[in-house]
């Protein structure tokens, strides 16, 4: 079904200029934040490793200011690749690793495997891996926490979350043993993840931003079959010139945000970023995502964690769609297909297109069964 235009009226409240800001838009430029008290200084424009395979992309980030990388155990030889990359310059890159193992002795042997993949003997900040509920991180886990950074492996320390943020920032401030939280953060998210953001950041937290980019979907071709046949002017909203950029600026001037893991594939990609932040947030970028949500609301998970555990079969329905996004969104078909088929087996056989049990409504208006439908069709 095409999306028209005029489907804007549910527009996210965050997503328009206050009036102050407009009287007196500043740009984000490659200056340094304080990454919360932990006294590293980082560029708000931070480096998702994951994004290239070309140790030369991210050599251009780090010439251009970029002095932040996200990696992770799960991205293959993708730190191999940055150690190869930072060699020469360690000390002026601020490295962020993790796990997602469950258990103590796994995740401290993942992160044994990072730091020498990394050819480095720390790691600046390691982070236990999408943890989205309370629960899951266990007391096993925070020992882990502890024993990276009393050993000095880990300079400082953390959690990831894709979803459920506002629930888990203030999780983890009451334990507090975060020094930093990676954080979905974007355009189409409700106004409370940027208050729980605001929160951990004023308590002292660092705070790192991810999933940016609303998927990017900057791929997109006219006609393409990926995308329901591609419409031309949904063609020329979603590759429309500063679609990117107008996401970057949007998550980068909240001054809560100390820094970003935006995956890069190519020079040229860098390079805009990096142009893009010279500019303020404007009320042209606010006209691009305006139009670009149009697209997304039935399509992009915003992460809330609302359907998490609804589905009585197991189906683990934000990670299936934000699988789906990486295919779809960022063109990572592999990333999005090794992560589906980690799925459990159980899991993987159920054909939610035959389920007639399905009775969730995303208040996202995310056609929640018709895209895990999609998913399991591309990605199993
Ligand atoms: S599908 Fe909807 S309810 Fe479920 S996590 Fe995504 S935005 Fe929230
Ligand atoms: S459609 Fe059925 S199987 Fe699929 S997520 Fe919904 S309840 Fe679960």
């Amino acid at each position: 079904m095409a999306i028209e235009p005029s489907r804007r009226g549910f527009l996210a409240a965050g997503l328009s200029l206050p009036a102050p800001a407009l009287a007196q838009p500043k740009p984000t430029g490659m200056t340094r934040r304080s990454l919360g008290n932990t006294g590293l200084k980082v560029a708000p424009l931070g480096f998702g490793g994951r994004g290239t395979s070309e140790m030369g992309v991210i050599q251009r980030a780090l010439d251009l200011g970029i002095n932040f990388i996200d990696t992770g155990r799960m991205y293959q030889n993708n730190e191999r690749m940055i150690g190869n990359a930072v060699r020469g310059r360690r000390q002026q890159v601020v490295i962020a690793s993790k796990s997602t193992s469950r258990t103590r002795a796994e995740a401290l042997a993942d992160l044994d495997t990072s730091l020498k993949e990394l050819q480095s003997d720390y790691v600046d900040i390691w982070q236990l891996h999408n943890k989205t509920r309370p629960e899951m991180v266990t007391g096993d886990l925070l020992e882990a926490l502890r024993i990276a950074k009393q050993s000095g492996k880990a300079r400082f320390v953390g959690i990831t979350s894709h979803l459920n943020v506002p629930e888990m920032t203030a999780h983890m401030l009451k334990l507090g043993v975060a020094d930093v939280m990676l954080v979905g953060y974007n355009f189409t998210f409700k106004p409370d993840v940027t208050r729980a953001i605001e929160a951990a950041r004023r308590a002292g937290m660092g705070i790192i931003v991810m999933k940016v980019l609303a998927g990017g979907f900057a791929r997109i071709q006219e006609k393409d079959p990926r995308y329901e046949g591609a419409a031309e002017w949904l063609v020329k909203i979603l590759k429309q010139d500063g679609a990117i950029t107008a996401a970057i600026r949007w998550a980068l001037r909240n001054e809560s945000v100390d820094t970003s893991a935006v995956c890069m594939s190519d020079f040229e990609q860098v390079e805009d970023n990096v142009r893009a932040l010279s500019q303020p947030y404007s009320r042209a970028d606010e006209q691009l995502l305006h139009a670009k949500l149009a697209f997304l609301a039935p399509r992009y998970c915003r992460m809330c964690g609302d359907c998490g555990g609804v589905c009585e079969k197991g189906v683990p329905v934000p990670d299936v769609l934000r699988f789906l996004t990486y295919a779809e969104g960022y063109g990572d078909f592999p990333l999005a297909r090794r992560s589906y088929l980690e799925l459990p087996e159980a899991v993987r056989q159920v054909r939610c297109g035959d389920c007639e049990a399905c009775t969730f409504r995303c208040a996202n208006g995310v056609r929640v069964r018709e895209r895990l439908t999609r998913a399991r069709e591309w990605l199993a």
